[in-house]
């Protein structure tokens, strides 16, 4: 290797989303771009969980994220403005989000990922040989399981395997698991609501990544095989690949971080946007309050 040569985080992705075949609407949500990749599993009666994981969606997006402890920030903040809004909109009292995702930190050749999570969405990580999930499920089946007493299997058949025992907004206050995470060449990284791991075993993930060495294939077939699989519920996949680039320090006059973006992000994107902005002028019409409001207050 050169001396003068640096390593280069170069990251592609993909992502799908699909109501399934059951569901009348899709309460995920997600975002994908160079530095950040979330996706949020809404729950709450009437357009509770659509508003729940949009607000959270957004929230982190355009807050800070660009160290570990102001990504925890970011996740605190989203609750509390989903929190608040539930409080402020009869409509939307008890709603509340799942909300995992991957920052992108650090510059030059230190970069690295933070992971931050609270919920039953998860994070995967694939390199080819092991298979793992990084993220720890908040919830009451997950809970027994780690103590043991009960199996995986009898999770995936409890009466309360829907339980979360940590959500975002649920509550004022919010418990976030967060680390730093140094991705390697060659890994695969999943982020997915729990509509695809109900319907889908690891072989079954694993399978669909080699299958599929592009991003967006990958994340469409898991998408697609969890809809043949029943579709009961709705599913989100995110799947980053990464590369790592030993470039001339010459070459580049500055550390570049190359994307390659090959999702329909954009289109629920802006469905986000416009359900979101029609929420925020109804809350300001009837009752006053704008959540925009509160998180400007926050800041000056
Ligand atoms: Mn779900």
């Amino acid at each position: 290797m050169n001396e003068s040569g640096k390593r280069r985080l170069s990251l592609s992705w993909g992502a799908a989303t699909d109501q399934g075949r059951i569901r009348s609407t899709n309460q995920d949500a997600m975002h994908t771009d160079s530095g950040l990749f979330a996706v949020a599993d809404g729950m709450g009666g009437h357009q509770g969980g659509e508003v729940a994981a949009n607000i959270a969606v957004r929230t982190l997006s355009s807050a800070k994220h660009d160290s570990l402890e102001n990504f925890e920030s970011a996740f605190v903040e989203a609750n509390r403005v989903v929190h608040q809004t539930a409080l402020t909109e009869p409509n939307l009292h008890g709603m509340g989000t799942t909300l995992t995702a991957i920052a992108v930190l650090g510059a030059s050749d230190s970069r690295h990922f933070a992971i931050a999570n609270v919920g039953d969405s998860r994070i995967y990580r694939f390199n080819g040989a092991e298979f793992e999930q990084l993220t720890l499920d908040h919830s009451y089946v997950a809970e027994l399981v780690r103590r043991e007493e009960i199996t995986e299997a009898d999770a995936a058949t409890h009466p309360y395997r829907n339980m979360l025992t940590r959500a975002i907004g649920v509550h004022s206050e919010v418990q976030v698991d967060s680390w730093r995470l140094t991705p390697k060449e060659g890994d695969r990284f999943i982020l997915c609501s729990d509509g695809l791991t109900n319907e889908l075993s690891d072989i079954d993930l694993m399978k669909h990544l080699l299958q599929n060495p592009l991003a967006s294939n990958a994340a469409r077939a898991l998408v697609r095989a969890a809809n043949i699989h029943g579709g009961r519920d709705n599913t989100t996949v995110i799947v980053i690949n990464v590369n790592i680039e030993n470039i001339q320090t010459s070459e580049f006059g500055e550390d570049t971080l190359v994307n390659e973006e090959q999702s329909n992000s954009l289109i629920s994107e802006n469905k986000r946007n416009r359900l979101i902005s029609k929420l925020f002028l109804r809350l300001k019409r009837t009752i006053g309050f704008d959540p925009s409001d509160v998180k400007n207050l926050e800041e000056s």
